[in-house]
């Protein structure tokens, strides 16, 4: 059997994640591929729907998987006979959990490909997204653009709100921020 691959797509929000997982989504069918889209049941921002949904409304159908419950994967794989796994917002999955499944399906001869956040706003590593990166045969960064000083931004800032590390928001409680410029939110 072929080996399989894992490609992990890293950054912080508004850096272009989910828009390249639609791209190559829209691909991989196109040459046959059988794919599996699936986001964590926590995010329902843009659409109550199962769907992935970029910043500037691209969107692509999905299927919800608890965040808890990673292990659904493999029954769907198995049931339906997909041959490539697409995961948006890794950071939201269970770390320890979704690694074991991951590594079971490439096992299986299932591709994957994954986004994620890597740092919260407070910079810390967020859910199993580093882990994941090392362990990818193409690890990839991605970088949004500093709304302050139009930099590369590597980070996520909270710009109001309360300090709940986990808070599914866009635009109106987060901006993107290099380095330099990333302040960590104390709170209003
Ligand atoms: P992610 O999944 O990484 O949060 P998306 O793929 O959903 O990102 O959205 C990327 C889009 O966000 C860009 O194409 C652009 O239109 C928009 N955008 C808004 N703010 C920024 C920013 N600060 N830097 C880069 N893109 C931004
Ligand atoms: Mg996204
Ligand atoms: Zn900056």
């Amino acid at each position: 059997m072929k080996k399989a691959t894992l490609t992990i797509f890293a950054g912080p929000m508004f850096s272009g994640k989910t828009t390249k997982l639609i791209y190559l989504t829209k691909i991989l069918k196109k040459l046959g591929q059988k794919v599996v889209v699936a986001k964590p049941s926590i995010d329902t921002r843009y659409t109550k729907a199962p769907k992935l949904a970029s910043h500037d409304a691209k969107t692509i159908a999905a299927v919800f998987i608890d965040m808890n419950k990673p292990e659904d994967l493999l029954d769907i794989i198995k049931n339906d006979g997909f041959n490539h796994v697409i995961l948006d917002e890794l950071n939201f999955f269970h770390k320890t959990k979704t690694v074991a499944v991951i590594k079971k399906l490439l096992k299986m001869g299932v591709g994957v490909t994954g986004s994620g956040l890597a740092y919260d706003y407070r910079r810390k590593p967020f859910g199993p997204t580093l882990k994941l990166l090392k362990m990818a045969d193409f690890p990839i960064w991605q970088h949004a653009i500093c709304q302050k000083c139009g930099a590369p931004a590597e980070h996520t800032e909270r710009v109001s709100g309360t300090k709940d590390v986990v808070v599914v928001a866009g635009m109106d409680m987060y901006i993107a921020s290099c380095r330099k410029c990333h302040k960590i939110y104390k709170g209003k």
